[in-house]
């Protein structure tokens, strides 16, 4: 079995990598400590073809497939957590969109994407009391002539404030998953507002915020896919925003097994290098160890949706081991760290706060643990 990346997956691995070591990672900790947007960054993705990696050409995208993608957002995260939030949610809606929508819709929406018109978009599911339970949600849309009209409010709306297109989830028809339909929406629609801005643990430079509609208007041919179909819809982009989730934490992840190496060998204590005391050899040993074990788990998920296999079993694996191996891995390299780990002066503290989330967005770890454990008993 060969899991060597192509030259071409290398090619976009290599590009992403070298754009995050030179310029994403010099800014993060700025961006981090001033809870900044990353508008020049999201920019630059757009130009070097990250807005799109599993798009076609023929929309603007990179048509370089889902391990490429994978590798790329990892390269992304390595360097800035925040920013490749934007670029993974982004990616995901055009997906959606080139996946579900009409021809229409593809042309009006996905080139703007890719091609920075837009600076991101946005993935809008969540609502305050309905999270794990998305098929719970209230926020509903009646149609009206040849409108429909939206009320309720989202919660936890990653760049919500700068998206040119929302994927918007709404009840259509009665209770439950079944009455479920997707819309495109644009910014400025009268009747659309965002509200909270979260103020969170991690991923400061990214902002996350409640939408909130109040009869709002959007037309007829704003839905997207079929009539109360759509809670499908958004479990399909969910299992593909999952591997973007996995990549995120492996590059997190990746730059703490980095700096706690290097500060291990730097730091003296009784005399000697701490890389010198077994106690930190076997904690980087253990840290490298998980960290390819997870890494593989990522490629064959990422391989079978390339592949147009199913794939939604092998992507919650992925989320659930990388995302908690990332953040076992980022304590241990925390705790290398010594005193030092716990001020800003190393990149440690902020990873560890960034990693944090990865075991709770786009499905926590124990709904990752359900969706595999219903396909191995059905
Ligand atoms: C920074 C950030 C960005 C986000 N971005 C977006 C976004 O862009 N778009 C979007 O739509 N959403 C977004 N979310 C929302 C995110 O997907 C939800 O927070 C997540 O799905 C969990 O929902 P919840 O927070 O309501 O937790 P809850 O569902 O209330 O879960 C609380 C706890 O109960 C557990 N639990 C719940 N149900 C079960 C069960 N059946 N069995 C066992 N345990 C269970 C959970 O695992 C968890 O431990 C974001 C969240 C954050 C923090």
């Amino acid at each position: 079995m060969d899991w060597d990346p192509t030259p071409e997956q290398l090619m976009v691995r290599d590009m992403a990598r070298d754009f995050a070591r030179r310029e994403v990672f010099p800014v993060a900790a700025a961006l981090d400590r001033e809870a900044r947007f990353p508008s020049e960054l999201v920019r630059r993705l757009a130009e070097l073809g990250l807005m799109g990696v599993n798009v076609r050409d023929e929309f603007g995208g990179a048509q370089a497939g889902s391990v490429a993608y994978v590798l790329a957002l990892l390269e992304i995260a390595a360097g800035c957590a925040a920013t490749s939030v934007t670029m993974g949610v982004t990616n995901m809606v055009a997906e959606v969109i080139q996946q579900f929508g009409t021809d229409a819709q593809r042309r009006k929406y996905i080139p703007a994407i890719t091609g920075g018109r837009f600076a991101c978009a946005s993935f809008a599911l969540s609502e305050a009391g309905a999270g794990s339970d998305a098929g719970s949600m209230k926020t509903s849309a009646r149609r009206d002539g040849d409108h429909w009209v939206v009320n309720g409010e989202k919660a936890w709306i990653t760049s919500g404030p700068r998206a040119g297109v929302f994927v918007l989830w709404a009840r259509t028809g009665g209770e439950g998953t079944a009455g479920i339909s997707t819309f495109l929406v644009e910014p400025g629609t009268p009747g659309f507002s965002i509200g909270r801005h979260e103020d969170k643990l991690g991923l400061r430079a990214s902002e996350t915020v409640s939408l909130i509609f109040e009869d709002c208007r959007i037309p007829a041919d704003a839905l997207l896919g079929e009539l109360n179909r759509g809670f499908r819809i958004a479990m399909m982009a969910l299992d593909g925003g999952r591997l973007g989730i996995a990549a995120q934490s492996l590059g997190i992840s990746r730059s703490a097994i980095e700096e706690a190496t290097a500060y291990a060998k730097e730091r003296k204590q009784f005399g000697r290098p701490i890389a010198e005391f077994q106690a930190i050899q076997w904690m980087l040993a253990d840290c490298a160890t998980e960290w390819e074990a997870a890494h593989l788990l990522l490629l064959r998920a990422a391989w079978l949706k390339e592949q147009g296999l199913p794939f939604s079993k092998e992507a919650s694996m992925a989320k659930v081991f990388c995302s908690e191996k990332a953040n076992a891995i980022c304590a241990r390299c925390f705790q290398i760290h010594g005193g030092y780990g716990y001020v800003k002066e190393y990149p440690i503290e902020r990873h560890l706060r960034d990693v944090r989330v990865t075991t709770i967005y786009e499905g926590t770890s124990e709904v990752q643990r359900l969706v595999i454990s219903r396909q191995l008993l059905k």
